[in-house]
Formats: C-alpha cells, structure tokens, sequence
C-alpha cells in the first residue's frame, strides 16, 4: 500500500517514530509520501531503510502567518536542492469566512505555476473551496495532474478533478459510518480515481477516535472501501497503488 498523505515528520511522533514506521511495514504499507507545509518542516524528513519515503514541498494555506514575504523564492530553492516528488501540500481552505481568501488564492496559484515549471503533480488542501479550486486548475492547466487531499466533495466535484488528471485520496473519514455522503461517493467513483492516505497523525479511522492516526491503519481504509464497492481489499490495494505509482511517477517494490 502507498500512504499517499503522511505527516510522519510531525512532533506527535518524536518518540515512536520508528515504531510507529516498523507497524506501517508490518501493515503492508511499502511507501509514504510526506507532503511540506511550511520552509520550517523542509528538513525534518526521518531517513528510514524499511519503508521509502517521498518528500513534497509545499505552503500550506492554513500557515499563511508562517510564510515569509519570500516564501515563494524560498521554496524555489528547496525544489530545486531536494527535488520534490509533488508540490504540496498546498490549496485553500474556506472553513473560516472570508479568513485571507485572497491571500490564500494568491499563494496556490503561484505554486501551481512552479508545478507547470518543474512538470510534477500537486497535493491539494480543499476545504469548502472545491468550486473555487476547480475553477482555478481549469485555468492553470497542469501537465500532471495531482491528488486532491482527503477528498470530501460531491460525486459530481470528483469527476471535474478526474477530468483535469487529479486522483482523490481517502483515508480515515471514510471508515465512519456517520460520514454518509462521502461513502456514497467513494462508493461510485472509478477504480482509476481513488488513492489511500492516512493523513496521519489526522484523520484516525473508526475505531481510534480522538487517537492519534497512524500510518498502519491504513488497512481499515482499504477494508471500508472495498466493502463500500463490493470488491476485495486486495483489488482496492492494488489500484490504488498502481493509481499512486502512476500519477506520482514513484516505483511500487
Ligand atoms: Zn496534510
């Protein structure tokens, strides 16, 4: 399995990193992408023999206070020194009315220039923006397309972003049988859409409520989807690893 989402530089796993990477392995899961949110989080990236780790570089709409007037620049520099698999995780996020929107929109579009630069794919923040993020890619016309991040939108929204080349990741969310309408979604998207990611340590799946999520539980994604579509684990294991594989441009061993 591929974690497509994985914060496992964060602080909340300081002091279990390695085990916490030992269980994903044992899981199953063979590669974890780690996207960048802000300059500070560039370098913080754990070596690790078992598990291959892919770094993205990004700036996170929600750290707006924390980039610097020349955050772009920066990030220039860092592209071109760690040569990133995929710029993000950047995007907007509309949760708080009228919080920096400009900002915010200012800040994506001149990210998604340099993936048309540097031709990688983008991992994307959508929070409540979803109209107004499609619009903005149909205008910037990506050669790579990319992930939308935890994917909450509507049927119709996940087809205009696989339209445009994007895969939509799922994680802990879906696992909720509260989560109504996003299990109806995923239920009906394409195989050649969907990716897993934990978001880790974000998002924990059913059963680890208010817990620290974990890249190793990613299996319980797996499960609910393939009982959501009717297929076996395997079968949504596989597609979403070769969607991974693909759209990333990352090997699967
Ligand atoms: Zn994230």
């Amino acid at each position: 399995m591929i974690d497509t989402h994985c914060h496992i530089d964060n602080p909340a796993f300081d002091h279990d990193r390695q085990a916490v990477i030992q269980r994903a392995k044992e899981a199953g899961v063979n590669r974890l992408v780690v996207p960048g949110v802000s300059l500070d989080n560039f370098t913080s990236l754990p070596c690790e023999k078992d598990i291959k780790i892919h770094q993205a570089l990004g700036l996170h709409p929600m750290f707006l206070d924390k980039h610097p007037q020349d955050a772009i620049e920066q990030l220039v520099k860092w592209i071109d020194r760690i040569k990133p698999i995929a710029i993000g995780e950047i995007g907007l996020d509309f949760r708080e009315p009228h919080h920096n929107h400009n900002k915010q929109q200012e800040l994506f579009s001149a990210q998604l220039q340099l993936a048309k630069l540097y031709q990688l794919p983008v991992l994307i923040h959508a929070v409540k923006a979803h109209d107004q993020i499609i619009t903005t890619l149909k205008k910037a016309d990506l050669p790579c397309g990319g992930i939308i991040h935890s994917f909450n939108g509507s049927l119709q929204q996940g087809q205009q972003y696989i339209t445009m080349g994007f895969c939509l990741g799922f994680g802990g969310v879906v696992t909720h049988d509260r989560a109504k309408k996003i299990r109806t979604v995923a239920a009906k998207l394409p195989d050649s859409s969907l990716v897993l990611e934990s978001d880790a340590p974000d998002l924990p799946p059913a059963g680890f409520a208010g817990k620290r999520n974990e890249p190793g539980y990613l299996t319980i994604v797996a499960n609910t989807l393939a009982s959501l579509r009717g297929v076996s684990t395997q079968h949504i294991i596989d597609a979403t690893s070769m969607n991974a594989v693909n759209l990333l441009g990352i090997a699967n061993d």
